[in-house]
């Protein structure tokens, strides 16, 4: 889905999806972007920071409270990318404008493919009163479902799948961003999405273990 009032980009990003074989579908300003979000549960959102009605960054914040689907933000500022990516938005990617249609298309693919569960994942995991569903990206403490990012999830299953190992952080970094050597994170935005993640998981945050001057590991005992 493209939520974005620009008629010409829209077009354009339409074009190449559905020549990709996406089903593609646009809502013009932000109110009809979030009512067509929640009627239609795209697979992935690709959503414009400057919207008429409801910015970019308040449909963000909205949607991320709802469900885990990924967002890709186009922006135009630079000076907006820090609280896109890492910090309170929970978007997954950003690309800014004018942007490279080839490049957002390997975006939205690579994020698709990390979000589509294989058959190994589709199970449920437990432990103390956190429950984790891999295939339905659904997180409960206590049967009460907690809010992640698709970011945050990531970030929770490598941990999880790791079985008590320890990660560094630049691992962390090429398994939840890939091998993008255009797509400079920060290892500090790791331990910003880490805080976050350990802020909502509540009283099971202390599975979520810092290991010193390497990276993190999630406790299962
Ligand atoms: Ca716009």
């Amino acid at each position: 889905m493209i939520i974005e009032d620009e008629k010409d980009i829209v077009r354009l990003l339409k074009y190449n999806l559905e020549k990709e074989g996406f089903v593609a579908m646009a809502a013009y300003d932000g109110e009809a972007g979030l009512d067509l979000a929640r009627k239609e549960k795209p697979d992935l959102i690709i959503l414009d920071l400057m919207l008429p009605k409801l910015d970019g960054m308040q449909v963000c914040r909205t949607l991320r409270q709802e469900s885990q689907v990924p967002i890709i933000m186009l922006t135009a500022k630079k000076e907006e990318i820090d609280r896109i990516v890492g910090l309170e938005l929970g978007a997954d990617d950003y690309v800014t404008k004018p942007f490279s249609v080839r490049e957002l298309m390997a975006r939205v693919k690579t994020i698709l493919r990390r979000s589509k569960p294989s058959s190994r994942e589709d199970k449920i995991f437990k432990v103390g009163i956190l429950e984790v569903d891999f295939s339905r990206y659904t997180v409960t403490i206590k049967g009460k479902p907690v809010a992640l990012s698709s970011k945050e999830f990531e970030f929770l299953k490598i941990l999880i799948q790791a079985n008590g190992k320890a990660l560094s952080r630049d691992q962390l970094l090429e398994q939840v961003w890939g091998h993008d050597p255009s797509f400079e994170i920060d290892t500090r935005t790791i331990d910003q999405h880490i805080a976050r993640l350990r802020d909502k998981l509540g009283p099971e945050a202390k599975r979520v273990i810092t290991v010193k001057n390497v990276g993190y590991r999630f406790d299962t005992e």
